[in-house]
């Protein structure tokens, strides 16, 4: 590698960052898996499936969830990372202040008027999301909370529609195959 190559640099120092900040973190899979493998699958999506390499998305997607899911801060990713991957972090970061349903609610709002890099990591956090529920399922969730999950996240890929015509279609591969291992109706 060039020594010069900031592109490299920068994403790697992003997966450390976000792998040290998710280092005593699980997903909620029966084999609580690693909490790190869901950032890097969302990047790696949005490379693979949707023909993304814009370094800042990338690296945005990798830290996704650490203002949401750790003690990290937006001063924090600011400093490191710079403003313009700070800023399309916190676009994509809840309001921790306000409870779950509000939260959940604001991102079907708030889906349409994001910007465009933004709405790239949200398509591919969903899939990521929609595709575990089919396949590796929060360990204690019954079918009908599984079911509107799909549904929920549904409703907020809805409102990033006309950003990546590949991801949107990932996304809807993802849900039907959920949708069918479920055996429930496609969300409409
Ligand atoms: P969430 O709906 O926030 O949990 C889903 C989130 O967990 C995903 O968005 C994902 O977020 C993360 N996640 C981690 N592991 C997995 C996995 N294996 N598969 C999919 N997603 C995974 O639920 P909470 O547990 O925080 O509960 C709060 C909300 O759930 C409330 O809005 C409440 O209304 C609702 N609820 C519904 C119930 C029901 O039976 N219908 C019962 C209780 C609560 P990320 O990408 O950020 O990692
Ligand atoms: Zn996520």
């Amino acid at each position: 590698m060039n020594p010069g190559d900031s592109t490299a640099r920068d994403l790697l120092q992003a997966v450390e960052f976000a792998a040290h900040k998710h280092r005593d973190q699980r997903r909620k899979d029966i084999d609580a898996s690693p909490y790190i493998n869901h950032p890097i699958q969302v990047a790696e999506m949005i490379v693979r499936v949707g023909g993304v390499d814009d370094t800042a998305t990338l690296m945005a997607a990798i830290l996704h969830d650490t203002v949401e899911d750790t003690e990290a801060t937006a001063e924090e990713i600011e400093e490191v990372f710079g403003p313009e991957v700070r800023d399309l972090v916190m676009e994509v970061t809840d309001d921790k202040s306000l409870p779950k349903p509000e939260r959940k609610r604001l991102q079907m709002e708030h889906a349409p008027h994001m910007s465009e890099r933004a709405r790239l990591i949200k398509l591919a956090d969903k899939t990521c999301n929609v595709r575990d529920i089919g396949r590796s399922p929060p360990a204690d969730w019954d079918a009908e909370r599984r079911a509107e999950y799909l549904a929920w996240a549904k409703s907020v890929v809805d409102g990033c529609r006309g950003t990546n015509a590949a991801l949107e279609r990932y996304f809807d591969e993802c849900l039907a195959a959920s949708a069918d291992a479920l055996g429930i109706p496609l969300p409409r």
